[in-house]
């Protein structure tokens, strides 16, 4: 079967009718596209938990803020077909701005509290509020019987397990493992941003947390690992670094001194145009993906 696009809800629903008529479990892959291996391998986990396989492609533009780069996030929408058919995709979910927020919508979807005031909601004001009405929006048009989600965005996952348990959404939430470049940078469509020389300094993000991760579970104290790494970060050239923080892998509540149970080190800085984000698990085994 080789891919099909479709622009509206109608669509959409009408494609998911007939499969469900047929018996078929669906599986729905939310992303903004400018795909990468990232997507791909999201499209390779949706396969293993359901017949039918559909990739939203949606630069979704109340997740970014004001001086953010929604004007300039790379659309290659033909690129992506292609590469979705390739991978054996059935159906591409491309719809306009216009027909995901008609003139007079006005409902808003928050999660509140301490899951999304730090980290990327307390860098991008309002990130998550538009991520949680769009995931909201895409999960209630498709009804898939799950949805894929990378740890990539391992924040953004917790806070959508969160209001799909909240608001009873009968969906399964799957998360998906990050996918890295062999140089260990993880992968992203921002990192087309990226000059060559940025590129190779890149994979700064993902040593500083590699080497921090083994020394935590090690033992070490936190405080003395995170001012080093802060310090090697910026000095390879990032600039910002809106954070460099250890977090309970379920709660993302700060850790104390040392990391005695399942967590999580977050970063996010910027390298030139790009702003960069990366997190690697710490004392893994019991925590919810
Ligand atoms: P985006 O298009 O960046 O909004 O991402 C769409 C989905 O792909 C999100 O669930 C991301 O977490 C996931 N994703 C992006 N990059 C990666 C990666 N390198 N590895 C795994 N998942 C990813």
């Amino acid at each position: 079967m080789s891919l099909t696009t479709v622009h509206t809800v109608a669509d959409l629903r009408a494609a998911v009718a007939k499969w469900r008529a047929e018996g078929l479990r669906v599986a729905l892959v939310p992303t903004m596209g400018a795909l990468h291996d990232g997507h791909i391998s999201l499209t390779e986990l949706a396969r293993t938990h359901a017949d039918r396989v559909i990739v939203s492609i949606f630069v979704n533009p109340t997740q970014f803020g004001p001086n953010e780069d929604f004007g300039a996030y790379p659309r290659t929408l033909p690129d992506d077909q292609k590469l979705l058919d390739a991978a054996g995709v059935e159906l591409c979910f491309a719809p306009s701005v216009d027909e995901m927020y008609p003139d007079g919508f006005a409902t808003k979807v928050t999660v509140d509290g301490g899951m999304t005031n730090v980290l990327c909601g307390a860098a991008r004001p309002g990130h998550f509020d538009g991520v949680a009405q769009v995931v909201t929006k895409l999960l209630l048009q498709a009804m898939p019987d799950c949805a894929i989600f990378g740890q990539k965005d391992y924040q953004q996952l917790m806070v959508i397990h969160r209001f799909a348990a909240d608001l009873n959404i009968p969906v399964d939430i799957i998360g998906a493992k990050i996918q890295r470049e062999e140089d260990g940078l993880a992968m992203s469509s921002r990192n087309r941003y990226l000059t060559p020389e940025e590129r190779a300094i890149a994979p700064t993000l993902n040593r500083v947390l590699a080497d921090i991760t083994t020394k935590a579970q090690g033992g070490a104290d936190v405080g003395p690992l995170l001012a080093k790494g802060r310090e090697e970060i910026l000095n390879a050239g990032f600039d910002p670094i809106d954070y460099l923080e250890i977090r309970d892998g379920k709660t993302l509540e700060l850790i104390g001194d040392k990391v005695s149970k399942p967590a999580r080190i977050f970063v996010a800085a910027r390298l030139g145009k790009a702003r960069l984000i990366d997190n690697h698990a710490i004392n893994p085994g019991i925590e919810r993906t």
